[in-house]
């Protein structure tokens, strides 16, 4: 005879956990406590839930369960950036990358997240891209990298304190296209009595899915957007990201000013530097021209070679002659500080195929 499939608890908010517990005859302060051991805790053994009654605790490791990822392999790079290889329920894998927010390597870190098993999108310079894609992960599946990733650091540094204090959408996959799931894991991540990251902590990274961003523009959460440019033309955003196709840089900017009018937010645009790809002085014009007015930075990004494709990374004094030419036009440009290139744990590095 076939078991029925247990119920999972993991994503579930307090109203949800309360109607659980009532539906096996328990009283409401039964949910209170369990929130606390998931959320507060990252515990997924109910047997770990030391204030439940025993038989309570039988009866829900029989009907239910709490899938928080384990951690099947970790690599930790020289500036401290760790890159988790976590398993699903249905075994597929994944990747979440643990990035310190300063050099000193024990304080506080991002999290940067998967919303699909590999992607769909394609882009050439992407490791995930190019590994095909397999599926998308459901909410419980992102917040459960989130406490996975807490459960794993706080017992490697043995620390209780909340270390994870950033999350960043911008791991294997396309987040706009598993749209509510993510919105969803996003309510999770926010809860006050659980997770309990601010939503100014919260950023979604698109590849340009402009319909996804016009949706975002009518939610009201205070995240951050990040969008994957690349490129200020069309033929050769065509080339780098398949999507543009789709979504040309016209109907794109349309979305991001849509976006801009109704939050009243500031976007990212990110822009990995391609040697001899997408640095040329005509580069930095259209770049310049495009985003000038718009309320928007820009945030360079030194291209992390993958082996197997044909893209470079420019020296630094390339790096620096573009990064002046957007400065002098007066955008408002960063630098990003390469992190955990050495373990592929870099942006566009991620593939979980290589790790297994
Ligand atoms: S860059 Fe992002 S959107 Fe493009 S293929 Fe890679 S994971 Fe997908």
């Amino acid at each position: 005879m076939i078991s029925p499939a247990k119920t999972e608890l993991l994503g579930m908010d307090l109203k949800e956990l309360e109607t659980y517990l009532q539906s096996l005859g328990e009283p409401r302060f039964r949910a209170n406590q369990i929130h606390a051991w998931i959320y507060r805790k990252a515990v997924s053994s109910f047997y770990e839930m030391s204030d439940l009654p025993k038989e309570l605790r039988n009866q829900l490791d029989t009907a239910a369960q709490i899938s928080i990822p384990r951690v099947l392999k970790q690599r930790v790079s020289a500036d401290g950036t760790r890159k988790f290889l976590f398993e699903m329920t249905d075994k597929k894998k994944i990747e979440t990358v643990v990035i310190p927010q300063s050099r000193d390597k024990d304080t506080r870190f991002s999290l940067c997240i998967s919303t699909q098993v590999g992607c769909p999108l394609g882009c050439l310079f992407c490791a995930t891209g190019q590994s095909g894609f397999q599926r998308s992960l459901q909410a419980y599946e992102m917040v459960g990298q989130v406490l996975g990733s807490r459960r794993e650091m706080a017992r490697k540094l043995k620390t209780e304190d909340e270390l994870i204090t950033n999350v960043v959408y911008m791991g294997m996959g396309e987040p706009m296209l598993n749209y509510d799931e993510m919105i969803s894991s996003i309510h999770s991540l926010n809860d006050h009595k659980g997770i309990n990251i601010g939503q100014r902590h919260i950023t979604i990274s698109t590849a340009g899915e402009a319909q996804g961003i016009i949706r975002l523009a009518e939610e009201d959460l205070q995240v951050t957007l990040a969008i994957s440019l690349h490129a200020a033309n069309d033929s050769l955003r065509d080339r780098l990201i398949p999507l543009n196709r789709k979504y040309p840089l016209k109907k794109l900017l349309e979305a991001v000013h849509y976006y801009t009018q109704h939050t009243n937010r500031r976007v990212t645009f990110e822009y990995i530097l391609l040697d001899d790809v997408n640095m040329g002085a005509g580069d930095a014009q259209a770049l310049i021209k495009l985003i000038k007015p718009l309320l928007a930075n820009i945030n360079l990004i030194p291209y992390n070679e993958v082996s197997g494709l044909e893209f470079k990374k420019p020296s630094a004094a390339k790096i620096r002659h573009f990064y002046h030419l957007l400065a002098e036009a007066g955008l408002n440009v960063t630098l990003r500080e390469e992190r955990g290139g050495d373990i592929e744990a870099a942006c566009g590095q991620l593939s979980s195929k290589r790790e297994r």
